[in-house]
């Protein structure tokens, strides 16, 4: 990858992050990188960047400021710079260290490949961890919502969605179909179209090394690994295998397995450790309906950590409060879990607190937690004080509900007049 800018300046009136021996040092005046995104991408995020300036300014004053550079993915950096993703992109991503994103279109089944696929791929951003958590006056479909806060820890860059894959009929896919049988008798019809789920013991051990690492610094008590690994054995079932063996040769110290508990402590955790335990895929769905209490981060391979991040935000009210933070060990971006909700567009409806979210993750993973944690508590008053967009509103008789703009003006209100903990 080239290390330099061809056609896009980083701003002059801030300076950029530096990560050193493992951390980051954060300038006053941090340079962070947003990307619009495309659909109501540039709504939601236009409307994050309010509320988050306005957070900062309420905690730091004029001490401290972020200094926001503008990059482009999608459609508008085809339009300006003839190309979905330019070079230049991922260059002022590692540049900043920190990018807030919108949502990116997928064409599905043609077309494409996926831009925030490359892009995680690219940074080896290799965590996709997304809190699910619920929010008082959210209308959610279940009626343990409120006891519902769940991490999901989603890895980001192997299995199904390393985009190993061949069409049918195309002559990479017959020459895996002849490769397969004439080597291991494997018979395929000559209309399978073939995809390869590549799970690694490196970038398993390092993806739940993080969730652990997560789950200690929180103050969380379960870890689950969820796999599927009954059937595939030697790629959820290696996941899960590989994910006890960082926890019981690194973590040791700080965790306990469910066979301990029940072997050697009579059936109760104890006290100040961590329980680590595993899940199979399908019962890993159920469990979070009907005792989400049990569960608080949850560690999975890709493929399963997308259905599930989804349905777990279900549970709570939907995706559009949803937000995500993608890691590695030194880049990171954030985005709101949902899409780019083409039919709402450009109309100022959709919900942006997922994006505003995904703005509170990012300045917790650089170290300005105070900043996130007003902004978390900020969106939970306004959506309890009644004030929600229309996703939220349709499912009450008497609220009306705010646009996109107000909405964030609502928090920002809020904002003022919250206390700081
Ligand atoms: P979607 O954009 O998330 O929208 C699905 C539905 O979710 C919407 O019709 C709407 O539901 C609701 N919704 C999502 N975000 C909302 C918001 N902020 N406010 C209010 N309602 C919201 O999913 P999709 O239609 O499957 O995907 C559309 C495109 O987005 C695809 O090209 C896909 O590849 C892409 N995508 C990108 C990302 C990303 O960039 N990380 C993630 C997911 C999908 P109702 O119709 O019920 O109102």
């Amino acid at each position: 990858m080239k290390q330099a800018l061809e056609r896009i300046k980083p701003p002059s009136d801030g300076s950029f992050i530096e990560y050193v021996d493992g951390s980051y040092r954060v300038p006053d005046k941090p340079i962070i990188a947003f990307i619009e995104g495309d659909g109501i991408g540039p709504e939601v995020t236009r409307a994050a960047i309010s509320v988050i300036d306005a957070a900062v300014e309420k905690i730091y004053g004029r001490s401290r400021r972020i200094v926001w550079w503008e990059l482009y993915a999608g459609h508008k950096a085809e339009k300006l710079l003839g190309t979905l993703l330019p070079e230049d992109t991922l260059v002022g991503m590692m540049m900043a260290k920190a990018t807030l994103k919108g949502p990116l279109e997928t064409p599905i089944g043609t077309g494409h490949r996926s831009i925030n696929v490359a892009i995680r791929q690219k940074l080896d951003l290799y965590s996709n961890i997304r809190p699910v958590k619920y929010f008082r006056g959210v209308p959610a479909p279940s009626r343990y919502a409120d006891k519902i806060d769940i991490v999901i820890f989603r890895e980001n860059t192997e299995d199904v969605y390393a985009g190993i894959e061949w069409q049918a009929r195309g002559k990479e896919a017959l020459k895996v179909i002849e490769f397969l049988h004439r080597e291991f008798g494997i018979e395929l019809t000559q209309d399978t179209g073939i995809g390869l789920k590549p799970i690694s013991e490196w970038k398993t051990k390092r993806h739940v090394r993080k969730a652990l690492r997560y789950a200690i610094k929180h103050g969380r008590k379960v870890v689950t690994l969820m796999h599927k690994g009954n059937i595939m054995k030697y790629t959820e079932g290696a996941f899960a295998n590989w994910g006890y063996e960082v926890a019981l040769t690194e973590f040791r110290d700080y965790i306990v397995t469910e066979k301990e508990v029940a072997e050697q402590y009579g059936g109760k955790q104890p006290g100040g450790k961590i329980l680590v335990n595993d899940r199979v895929a399908d019962n890993m769905f159920q469990q979070i309906i009907t005792r989400p209490w049990d569960y608080s981060v949850i560690v999975t391979p890709n493929l399963n950590g997308d259905y599930l991040s989804d349905a777990a935000s279900a549970l709570v009210g939907g995706i559009g409060i949803a937000p995500g933070l993608n890691a590695g060990d030194i880049y990171a971006f954030a985005e709101p879990v949902h899409g780019t909700a083409p039919k709402y567009a450009g109309k100022n409806i959709a919900n942006p607190s997922a994006a505003i979210l995904a703005g509170a993750m990012l300045l917790e993973h650089i170290g300005w937690a105070e900043v996130s944690n007003i902004i978390w508590r900020a969106v939970e008053e306004t959506i309890a004080s009644g004030k929600m967009t229309q996703d939220l509103a349709r499912h009450y008789e008497n609220v009306k509900p705010l646009s996109t703009t107000e909405f964030a003006e609502a928090v920002i209100e809020t904002l003022g007049s919250l206390k700081q903990r």
